[in-house]
């Protein structure tokens, strides 16, 4: 995961560390020493002084953006969002122009401040989807969106999973009826996950199936129902209307968008659509195990303001895994 980033990252680290070590003494500190020359009691601060502007740097703005700039390209190739990039320059600069920095120190001093300005782009991420779905009265609904191909269905059947192993009872929603493969595929993992799966005929109303389903579940007593939603383009009004009545008829506890972490800024961007159009609760970044990069990783959750959930580490079932912020910086290096 993220490994290309992470070794462009460490890269870039010790490369800026050393480009500060190199930087000129700061001049300051210099012309100090020239007027405390006669002065024995002084001398010993003129020492300090001297030695301190060896061992210590100020980085000066400029100085600064000619360090940045290495960086700035390097989270651009790994399709970090623009904006994001922006903020964390912004908020590097904060931290580390005009400050004293000891020469020993820049290297750890750097990988704090990039830590620290990248953990601030993350939204608070308590939440847990298994307490939040025990301490619920009634079906809790979970609808999923995302284009055709994001790993949607995968990702829905791996959840049905790990609520079946925290004994958690849930049903399948076939409402995705545009596509009659995205029906028998539900089924499949239905099948496989001793789940039920409710469907209608291909081409049916996608809101009906919601609403059987979620009957289903109140009927049988089910702890959650999974509805599964037809891949739209994220720019497609007429779609996200059809979304939008699925949405008002289900009623749902929790909206989630499943992107793929692959496409970088292509998967931000979808998320920023659906969010504008329905409000999102969480994403589940899939196929973060072939991703790396991890472009979408760093910005997608500050970009849409909404957390990720998960990561999709595989094709089967068990590979989901929490969102866990300190996994993730060891995973950039951080
Ligand atoms: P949908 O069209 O959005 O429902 O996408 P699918 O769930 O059918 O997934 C599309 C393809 O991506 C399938 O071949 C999945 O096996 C694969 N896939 C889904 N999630 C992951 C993941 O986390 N990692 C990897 N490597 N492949 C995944
Ligand atoms: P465009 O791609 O924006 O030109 O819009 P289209 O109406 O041609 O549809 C684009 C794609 O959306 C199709 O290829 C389908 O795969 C997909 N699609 C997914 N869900 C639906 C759905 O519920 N209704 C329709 N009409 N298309 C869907």
């Amino acid at each position: 995961m993220f490994k290309f980033l992470k070794k462009k990252l460490s890269g870039a680290v010790e490369n800026i560390s050393k480009k500060v070590e190199e930087l000129p003494s700061d001049e300051l500190v210099e012309d100090s020493s020239k007027e405390l020359v006669n002065d024995s009691k002084k001398k010993k601060t003129i020492f300090t002084e001297i030695k301190k502007s060896i061992s210590t740097k100020k980085i000066t703005e400029s100085e600064f953006d000619d360090l940045f700039w290495e960086l700035e390209l390097i989270l651009l190739e790994n399709s970090v969002a623009i904006e994001v990039i922006e903020k964390i320059k912004t908020n590097l600069k904060l931290d580390l122009v005009g400050i004293s920095i000891e020469r020993k120190k820049i290297k750890k001093i750097i990988e704090k401040n990039l830590n620290e300005v990248i953990s601030s782009l993350f939204e608070d991420n308590d939440f847990d989807l298994i307490e939040s779905i025990k301490g619920h009265n009634g079906p809790y609904i979970i609808v999923f969106v995302g284009v055709n191909g994001s790993g949607k269905t995968t990702s829905i059947a791996k959840v049905a999973k790990m609520l079946k192993s925290n004994g958690l009872s849930c049903v399948l929603s076939a409402a995705d009826t545009f596509r009659a493969a995205a029906i028998e595929q539900l089924e499949i993992h239905g099948e496989k996950l001793g789940i039920d799966v409710i469907k209608h005929k291909y081409g049916a109303d996608a809101a009906a199936v919601a609403f059987d389903s979620i009957q289903h579940a109140k009927s049988k007593k089910l702890d959650v129902v999974l509805i599964d939603t037809a891949g739209r383009l994220h720019s497609n009004i007429n779609l996200m209307g059809e979304l939008k009545k699925i949405i008002k008829i289900s009623n749902p506890d929790l909206k989630i968008f499943v992107g793929e972490s692959i496409t970088g800024n292509d998967c931000v961007e979808q998320a920023v659509a659906f969010n504008e159009n329905i409000e999102l609760d969480g994403i589940i970044l899939s196929k973060a195990d072939i991703d790396e990069k991890g472009g979408a990783a760093i910005s997608i959750s500050y970009v849409t303001g909404k957390p990720i959930l998960y990561f999709g580490t595989g094709q089967n079932y068990g590979d989901l895994e929490k969102f866990n912020m300190d996994k993730f910086f060891s995973n950039l290096g951080l």
